[in-house]
């Protein structure tokens, strides 16, 4: 057999798990070369980011070594600046220590997942913070500790309840969960501060739709948005935010849009939407809503050999589009792509892309949860308990989740940790230009 070079886009969910199935089936094939591009050399399990947050869990224990997981691959730490689906190549970002590198490819899987999208609110997008990254996480739990310190010795009282104002933005999975565990972390850390009462945090969450956690059933996301409530957070349904300036966070009503009203802030935490990323928005594919259009195959139309998949794909019918993007779906997508290309090397026949629904799970706050699995609706404490037991076996990394389930266990009998961790916000490279790159074949 010709040599056979199959390239992965994407270091997260699909990305990792496409990689680690196609090494399961060709790990002593000598002619097929596996190579896995990211950003960054880890995978992130964002299911326990906001937990990094409150401190629940040490952050290394969530980032799994892309090295550690795939053992064959050819692994770059680069950025795709790219993809050329004629010439059959991608151009990855030089540093200014390197020069860029253009690899060939016979397959390419293409799983760059998305980023945050603020609608086009410029100011917003300069002032607020983020949660799709370990170093968003790190430096909101950064900003919470900032923010309780200078309120600690403040005397202006409309200073001191600004600094202790925190709004979070977006009621999915990202906001409910993030919120939950701000609020439970600023509770509790109050208790090392003489001068800052229980009541002087508050913590909003606020929803444009009409209802939290709207993928859930009606009961299940009545029940998270009342225990929500009951653990001292403000819900605003049906508000959208217009307008930041790092001080004020202008809010606008949906159902009465002349009625606006202002929070005082500093700290605004934006979970509200995703976006492809720039790569993929300027690609040269079909796209919807932003992503990439795939067949039943997962492959992108005539473009044979070239899948999309993950957050940053959509399937062109619409029956298959009911599910929400998540980890699940991303790691279907990859087991199916990763066999449909061992058929396509073998000459056989691909399949379907067929999924079946598992259910659902989040954690509002420390012991308690919602989750829906197997026909049953579960509240309380033994969905957190699901919630906890299901990601813990979902993490690829046997020592990764032994860490995690120690640091579980030490949290319920210790203190919060107030500690702020040195670490700069803005860690942008300088890259350099594109003018010359290096060809791998
Ligand atoms: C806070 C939070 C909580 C979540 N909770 C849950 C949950 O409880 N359950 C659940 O199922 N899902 C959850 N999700 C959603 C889940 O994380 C995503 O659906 C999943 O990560 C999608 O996988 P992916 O591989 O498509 O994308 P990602 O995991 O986003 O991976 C994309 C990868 O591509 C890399 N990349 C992007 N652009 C480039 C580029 N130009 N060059 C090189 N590399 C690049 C990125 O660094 C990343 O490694 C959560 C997400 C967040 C942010």
């Amino acid at each position: 057999m010709t040599k056979k070079r199959i390239l992965i886009l994407g270091g997260g969910f699909a990305g990792v798990d496409c990689a680690r199935k196609l090494e399961s089936y060709f790990y002593s094939d000598y002619d097929i070369e596996i190579t896995l591009v990211s950003d960054d050399n880890f995978l992130l399990f964002t299911p326990m980011l906001p937990q990094i947050v409150a401190g629940t869990i040490a952050p290394r224990h969530i980032v799994m070594p892309l090295r550690a997981l795939c053992k064959k691959a050819r692994i770059y730490e680069s950025v795709v600046r790219d993809i050329d689906p004629v010439q059959q190549h991608v151009t990855l970002e030089g540093t200014p220590e390197k020069i860029g590198v253009r690899i060939h490819y016979d397959y390419l899987v293409i799983a760059l997942g998305s980023e945050t999208n603020f609608f086009g609110l410029k100011n917003v997008e300069k002032h607020s913070f983020t949660m799709k990254t370990l170093a968003d996480a790190i430096s909101l739990r950064n900003r919470l500790i900032d923010m309780l310190e200078q309120a600690e010795n403040e005397k202006n009282p409309k200073i001191k309840k600004r600094l202790l104002t925190f709004v979070i933005v977006g009621g999915g999975f990202a906001g409910v969960e993030t919120a939950g565990e701000i609020n439970d972390f600023l509770h509790e850390a109050v208790s090392y501060y003489h001068n800052i009462k229980r009541d002087d945090v508050r913590v909003t969450l606020i929803e444009a739709g009409t209802t939290i956690l709207p993928g859930f059933t009606k009961n299940l996301s009545k029940y998270a948005h009342s225990r929500l409530e009951k653990n001292g957070i403000k819900i605003l349904v049906q508000n959208a935010v217009t307008s930041f300036d790092g001080k004020n966070i202008v809010i606008k009503k949906l159902s009465d849009s002349s009625s606006e009203s202002i929070i005082d802030s500093h700290t605004l935490i934006w979970t509200a939407g995703v976006t492809p990323v720039e790569i993929i928005q300027n690609s040269v594919f079909k796209l919807k809503n932003g992503k990439i259009i795939v067949n039943e195959f997962l492959e992108i139309p005539n473009y044979p050999g070239i899948f999309a998949i993950g957050d940053c794909s959509q399937l062109d019918s619409e029956t298959n589009n009911k599910f929400p993007p998540t980890a699940q779906l991303a790691e279907a997508h990859a087991k199916l792509t990763a066999y449909n290309i061992k058929q396509m090397i073998e000459n056989k026949e691909k399949k379907k892309f067929e999924y079946k629904w598992k259910g659902q799970s989040a954690v509002i706050g420390k012991r308690y949860g919602i989750a829906e699995t197997m026909g049953m609706k579960i509240t309380g404490f033994w969905a957190w308990l699901l919630w906890r037991n299901y990601y813990l076996t979902k993490m690829p990394n046997i020592e990764k989740r032994i860490r995690v389930w120690l640091d579980w266990n030490i949290d319920l009998f210790s203190r919060i940790d107030i500690s702020r961790y040195g670490f700069k916000r803005d860690t942008s490279k300088e890259y350099r230009e594109l003018d010359e790159v290096d060809d791998v074949w």
